[in-house]
């Protein structure tokens, strides 16, 4: 730890205060984790985190109003305004059984042990405050700072050991490097393809969110790319891998995996479900592959797609609302876009998708198209966008009424006769004002009703 090296960074409010506090009661105190990484990167930091040789109970005394201990990993939170600073003492961690869970924690006895337990190197650096205000020296034992400027991930220590310890490090080190645009260092990237199948003991819940932080980067389609090459997609989405290779008839010139890459790559939406919808959008056409070359097609692979996007989605324990939409945008993102089409099939198309999800199935389309090295868009595009605003703005009339004059005469057993249309005519009447009630089961039930006015008068 000879390491002098002297930075000045801005505290976000409230921090300074925290450290001020320990020094005055002689304790040490450090930042640690993400936040020194962040801000030699010069980005900004969402969570800050510090590491003492006090003891969760001497901290408790420190900050006697606003501290709460909660969790068996000895961190303490601190809540100073708006800010919420996580404090834990000094650990390292010791013999884990499972590949999940230090099966017991023991309390480092400095600073060196607790930078030795994290995961990357560039995670485990520690800024130390100096008498000076503002100044911090870098304590940098794994030489951080320079895999930084090399722009590597690198475990701490010896990579197998590290994710035989924690197999989540090995999506970690993925997502850190689709976050920052950095390459995973040649041991680590080998130690992860030798145990990538240790994910399996991994939560679903936990591997799903730093799969949604790959989709959230800059560089998703980097992310997903190392999944594969590491072998750690195979075990969890399997059924993408499938398109590796797979070639595609005429127009295409990109093969179904390079495709969907591509079309994840190039989502104008930063929505981390929808940049998931363009690169699973065909995940369906391994399984419907027919022929070969020129005659190659993949008919209904939307429907199949769908299929597995919901698989999929139980799978990552997306919630109710997140798997219907990721279902409706790989079910629907095969829509035809002619100018011939009848305001009614806009209509249609508008109701399957669901009004709320149209800028995403359109966001998937033009990630399809330039995924297959088309232009981002085209005037059929621009009409067809168009139109479905167009016909969203026409008032509503008889013929979107939940029900026909079918259902009127199968209810009232009536043959066909202009009453028909009187008895639909009066039902949209009470309806226009309240579209709210224009649902069949409650029209059904108003039938007979009209009918008896009707017929009064
Ligand atoms: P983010 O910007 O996502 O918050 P971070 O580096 O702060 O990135 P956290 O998950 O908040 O990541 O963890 C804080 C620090 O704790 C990390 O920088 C790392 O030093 C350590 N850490 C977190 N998870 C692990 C792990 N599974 N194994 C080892 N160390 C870890
Ligand atoms: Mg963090």
């Amino acid at each position: 730890m000879d390491n002098k090296f002297l930075i000045s960074i801005k505290l976000p409010p409230g921090i300074g205060k925290v450290i001020k506090t320990f020094r005055q009661a002689n304790w040490q105190i450090y930042i640690v984790g993400g936040a020194v990484r962040d801000s030699l990167l010069k980005r900004s930091s969402h969570d800050w985190d510090l590491t003492t040789d006090a003891s969760p109970k001497d901290i408790l005394q420190l900050f006697p109003k606003n501290s709460f201990y909660h969790n068996k990993f000895g961190t303490v939170t601190v809540n100073f305004k708006k800010q919420k600073l996580e404090i834990t003492p000094f650990r390292r961690e010791s013999k884990y059984r499972d590949f999940r869970h230090p099966s017991k924690i023991e309390w480092g006895k400095n600073l060196k042990d607790d930078l030795g337990r994290r995961d990357f190197t560039i995670n485990a650096m520690a800024l130390a405050p100096q008498a000076t205000g503002r100044q911090f020296q870098l304590i940098d034992p794994y030489q951080g700072r320079e895999d930084l400027r090399q722009k590597l991930i690198r475990a701490v220590g010896d990579p197998q050991k590290r994710f035989r310890e924690d197999a989540l490090r090995m999506m970690r080190a993925v997502r850190f490097s689709s976050q920052f645009g950095f390459l995973i260092e040649k041991e680590t990237f080998s130690a992860i393809k030798k145990n990538a199948q240790l994910i399996k003991k991994i939560a679903a819940e936990r591997i799903r969110d730093e799969l949604w932080k790959i989709l959230d980067s800059p560089f998703p389609a980097e992310g997903i790319n190392f999944l594969r090459t590491s072998g750690l997609l195979h075990y969890i989405i399997p059924e993408l891998e499938k398109g590796y290779g797979l070639a595609q008839a005429k127009h295409h010139i990109y093969d179904v995996w390079t495709h969907s890459l591509k079309a994840l790559g190039n989502c104008p939406s930063s929505d981390p479900l929808v940049r998931f919808a363009a690169l699973i959008h065909d995940i369906g056409k391994p399984y419907t592959v027919k022929g070969s070359g020129e005659q190659r097609t993949f008919y209904n692979h939307e429907v199949v797609g769908a299929r597995i996007a919901r698989k999929l989605a139980a799978r990552l324990r997306l919630n109710k609302k997140d798997s219907q939409r990721l279902w409706r945008l790989v079910r629907w993102h095969q829509f035809t876009m002619d100018e011939h089409q009848s305001d009614k099939a806009l209509r249609r198309f508008i109701r399957q998708v669901g009004k709320s999800n149209l800028q995403d199935i359109l966001d998937i389309r033009t990630a399809d198209r330039i995924g297959s090295g088309s232009r981002p868009t085209s005037w059929r595009f621009e009409l067809f966008r168009k139109r479905l605003l167009d016909v969203q703005k026409q008032p509503f009339s008889l013929r979107d009424l939940k029900i026909n004059g079918h259902d009127v005469m199968e209810s009232l057993h009536l043959k066909p006769s202009p009453l028909v249309g009187k008895i639909l005519e009066k039902l949209f009447q009470e309806i226009v004002a309240d579209q709210k009630k224009n649902q069949r089961r409650y029209l059904l039930k108003q039938l007979p009703a009209i009918y008896r006015q009707i017929k009064g008068k």
